[in-house]
């Protein structure tokens, strides 16, 4: 529920954020459960239709229960995001499980109040060696939250181990790039993977090598990480080395765009291309800045592919759907004068479900396509 749809009196305005507080319409009727932060745009995200239910230590612990036993029906092994907010009945709340070591974000004012019993409710359900609370992600700055990071039980100093397509790879849980690793696109590499074998993969967004190791592990005669981030890079080599594909990985530290230009210029052309940007729209008003990069990245991405091959191409902008970002792709297409044929069009994995009154909420979008 969003400010403007809310009576803000003064006796609103004084509730502490992060408060349970039950929600009425203007007749008085019982609406909801919700957490409330006057300071908030989105000022109650719903935690219960029933305005009298608890939400207590018990009901978070069953919560968190209910989403590990969903993971452990999805997954064999213990690599997942464990809860993804809304679509788990906890708003506000991400983690993401990493063997024994789970990462925790909590980025509203209402799961921030709420952590001491989240955390006791891991420890119930889950019992982990180690946990990062990774309480810096700037979404928090709307809820008038701090920065932070910390630590509880035995973290490893070093960067861990996730396993992922049978490939051992590195994230780093406390100084990388938010939780670590970006189990999202789980599928998407899957899929490409698949088509992998005995192509030369251009790898472009790299970070710790997600498309580009699992594209080895698929076959691939060999690939190029480009990553404008040296520690994800450095992630990148460790696991290639420990997966024995140091011979056939290399490794480039670049900006992506001049070095797709400088490829294209030099006339190279690969058998997949890869690229998964950082969000290009982080706020509506970049909305057509944004999705005119998404279109240029589709044009220079397009125009190393070899006749017959594959270029895998994502957003992660919430800001842009479906429609929109197959438009410019297609316009990207256009501009390098290459066609083709739309082989996957496809979101996040399973791990990150969305609620069905947040459709927006479904922020990746991954094309993969042949071209001629
Ligand atoms: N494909 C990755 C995830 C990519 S996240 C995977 O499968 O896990 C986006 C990556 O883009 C980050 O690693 C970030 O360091 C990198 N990045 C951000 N801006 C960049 C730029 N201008 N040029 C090259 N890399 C960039």
């Amino acid at each position: 529920m969003f400010s403007n749809e809310i009576a803000m009196d003064e006796a609103a305005r004084a509730i502490a954020p992060g408060t349970v507080a039950r929600m009425v319409d203007a007749g008085g009727e019982a609406l909801a459960c919700a957490t409330f932060n006057p300071h908030s745009l989105i000022t109650a995200r719903v935690l219960d239709d029933d305005p009298e239910a608890a939400f207590d230590a018990p009901e978070i612990t069953a919560r968190i229960s209910a989403a590990l036993a969903l993971r452990e029906r999805l997954y064999d092994s213990p690599f997942y995001r464990l809860v993804h907010a809304e679509a788990d009945r906890l708003p506000g709340l991400v983690v993401d499980r990493h063997g024994d070591v789970v990462v925790v974000q909590a980025n509203t004012a209402g799961m921030e109040c709420c952590l001491p019993e989240v955390l006791a409710a891991l420890a119930q359900v889950l019992g982990p060696v180690g946990v990062v609370l990774r309480c810096d992600a700037s979404v928090r700055k709307l809820e008038g939250l701090e920065s932070y990071v910390r630590q509880k039980g035995a973290v490893p100093s070093g960067p861990i181990e996730v396993i992922e397509g049978g490939v051992r790879f590195r994230a780093d849980p406390t100084g990388g790039q938010k939780t670590g690793w970006y189990y999202d696109q789980r599928d998407n590499r899957g899929f490409v993977a698949g088509l992998a074998r005995g192509l030369d993969v251009l790898d472009v967004y790299s970070h710790a090598g997600g498309f580009g190791l699992r594209a080895l592990a698929g076959g691939a005669e060999r690939a190029v990480l480009i990553d404008s981030s040296d520690a994800a890079l450095e992630l990148a080599r460790i696991a290639a080395e420990a997966n024995g594909f140091a011979g056939r990985a290399s490794f480039v530290h670049a900006e992506a765009f001049r070095e797709l230009e400088r490829r294209g210029v030099a006339g190279e052309r690969w058998g997949l291309v890869v690229a998964d940007p950082p969000s290009f729209v982080k706020s509506r008003k970049d909305l057509g800045s944004g999705a005119r990069g998404y279109r240029k990245l589709a044009r220079l991405a397009a125009a190393l592919v070899a006749p017959g091959g594959f270029l895998a191409i994502a957003s992660c902008s919430y800001h842009v759907d479906t429609a929109l970002f197959a438009e410019q792709v297609r316009r990207g297409l256009g501009d390098a004068e290459r066609s083709g044929r739309i082989l996957r069009s496809a979101g996040a994995a399973p791990d990150h479900p969305v609620h069905p009154a947040l459709p927006e909420s479904a922020y990746l979008k991954c094309l993969v396509l042949q071209l001629d």
